[in-house]
């Protein structure tokens, strides 16, 4: 069940990079609720996706564009 409270938008990248280990773990353990929640707040971020690597864990180890993180700050 989701709440009409707005999403924190998170701007620090060990925070993101932890919502992204968290969502990662609920969705390969079937935690679908869970998941949802995680993923709600991984687009309110102030991340996105890297558009060099595109987060793929062969080509992120050596991108300069995200520094191996697979992410980048949103530009808006
Ligand atoms: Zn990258």
């Amino acid at each position: 069940m989701m709440n009409a409270a707005p999403l924190p938008r998170t701007t620090d990248p060990d925070s993101f990079r932890a919502l992204c280990e968290a969502l990662e773990q609920a969705e390969s353990s079937d935690q679908l609720e869970r998941a949802e929640v995680l993923r709600a707040m991984v687009d309110a971020a102030a991340f996105c996706q890297c558009p060099e690597c595109d987060d793929k864990p062969d080509r992120r180890a050596e991108c300069a564009t995200c520094n191996g993180d697979g992410f980048v700050p949103e530009s808006d």
